[in-house]
């Protein structure tokens, strides 16, 4: 089971990586994200796994046996195989814990085992993403964009039966630090005029967290809720850069397209749901007299452990903060525990019909918003359509995102009794349109 708590989540296990002792760090030894990377002075990319300021690759360490599996999720034939990231996990810890004496001094002998996060850059964990979904899981984010266009009736009949979500663009996944170039589109906020092709006037951003496939299912197969968890490897950050104008003509009868697909950013630390075990919570609480999930999205465990309790954070930073030396501003946080569906939930409900998930797939949440207004995961809702703009530190305002405004996006899990993890940054900067 991926709820399982054992040792390697013991508050007190320390490393010989110093760095990972640190308070502060999200990468403790009782996280160890996958990562892909590569050296900034030399090739090849790989497969790591980070553990403090540092990352440790994988292939040299299944030579040497410190690891004795792979994650063999790259190439054909391992449909059978569930990725190993328990095993891994177990092997690591052993390797990196502080009472391991041997462990540096085997470092030391093998330049490259393990090197520092400022060495290298990173890129996706799996090098190509083939498939990318978007789902729309906060009833708060959807009753707030459904108040905007529908006041008397904001949530849709089917939102309570259905997790909704459409299929997104995988080419144009980047990884955090991309410049995100301003999308040309159709406009047509002039309702009395013919639409107009002009670069995007309400660029925004949507604060979502996404979980790749592990394992995938052949076509015309599905996937019982009951097994759902095994076929995910681990959860990043996700930004759906929005371009709310575009969005507002084109979205009508078919959902949306070229507002959603110019850029997706991820974080590229994948966490895995060994390491996510001590921050399980149950499925959304559903409201007296919601219907309950039909029965081929219910389950016992799902409904005891569904949820995970991630705190999610937005900064700003606009180009002229960043000349100011102004902090990014915290423009919101909220919890992917507030989730109306489960991950399990929403993949289970994509394979249903007999829609075949790969190995490498993304599958995003769609903007984790809370009930609160300092919980709304977009800038839509936070300056609800651009009619209340917000108010940054040094007097600037925001009804939707500028040229050199950057997006910072945090997640961390924190819970009594165990060590904090966290899931790093995901961040992007507005470019001006050609
Ligand atoms: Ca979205």
């Amino acid at each position: 089971m991926t709820y399982e708590i054992n040792e390697t989540h013991d508050p007190d296990l320390k490393s010989w990586v110093e760095s990972a002792n640190d308070p502060n760090t999200d990468f403790p030894i009782q996280n160890l994200p996958f990562c892909r990377y590569i050296s900034k002075f030399d090739g090849p990319w790989t497969t790591g796994v980070v553990i403090g300021d540092y990352v440790l690759d994988i292939f040299p360490a299944r030579e040497m046996g410190i690891i004795s599996k792979f994650p063999d999720l790259w190439g054909d034939g391992n449909k059978d195989i569930f990725a190993p990231t328990a095993e891994i996990r177990k092997e690591l810890v052993d390797f990196l814990r502080a009472d391991n004496l041997d462990a540096p001094k085997i470092t030391e002998e093998k330049p490259g085992l393990i090197v520092p996060v400022s060495d290298v850059k990173f890129s996706p964990l799996f090098d190509v993403i083939r498939n990318y979904t978007d789902f729309y899981c906060s009833i708060y984010h959807a009753t707030n964009v459904g108040s905007m266009f529908r006041p008397d009736n904001p949530l849709l009949p089917n939102y309570k039966y259905v997790p909704i979500g459409y299929h997104g663009r995988a080419s144009s996944i980047v990884i955090s630090g991309t410049d995100i170039k301003r999308p040309h589109g159709q406009n047509r906020t002039d309702q009395e005029a013919p639409p107009v092709f002009i670069p995007c006037k309400s660029l925004d951003y949507e604060m979502e967290v996404g979980f790749f496939v592990g394992q995938g299912n052949e076509l015309g197969t599905s996937i019982p809720i009951g097994e759902a968890e095994k076929h995910i490897f681990g959860l990043c950050l996700v930004n759906d850069w929005s371009a709310r104008d575009i969005q507002a003509w084109e979205y009508q009868p078919l959902g949306p397209f070229l507002a959603k697909n110019f850029a997706t950013t991820i974080s590229p630390f994948v966490v895995t749901m060994e390491a996510l075990a001590p921050f399980r919570t149950p499925a959304f609480e559903r409201e007296e007299g919601d219907p309950a999930p039909l029965d081929y999205l219910a389950d016992d465990n799902n409904e005891k452990f569904g949820g995970i309790d991630i705190n999610l954070e937005v900064f700003i930073q606009t180009e002229k903060m960043r000349g100011e030396n102004i902090e990014p501003f915290l423009l919101s946080r909220s919890n992917m525990k507030d989730l109306y569906w489960t991950i399990g939930q929403m993949l289970t409900h994509h394979a249903s019909g007999g829609c075949n998930l790969q190995t490498g797939d993304l599958i995003a949440t769609g903007t984790i918003s809370g009930k609160e207004k300092s919980e709304r995961g977009s800038m839509l809702e936070l300056s609800w359509r651009g009619t209340e703009p917000i108010e940054l530190p040094n007097g600037e305002t925001r009804r939707f995102l500028e040229d050199g405004d950057e997006i910072i996006m945090k997640g961390y899990c924190e819970r009594e009794g165990f060590r904090r993890i966290g899931f790093g940054e995901c961040r992007g900067r507005i470019l001006p349109a050609e």
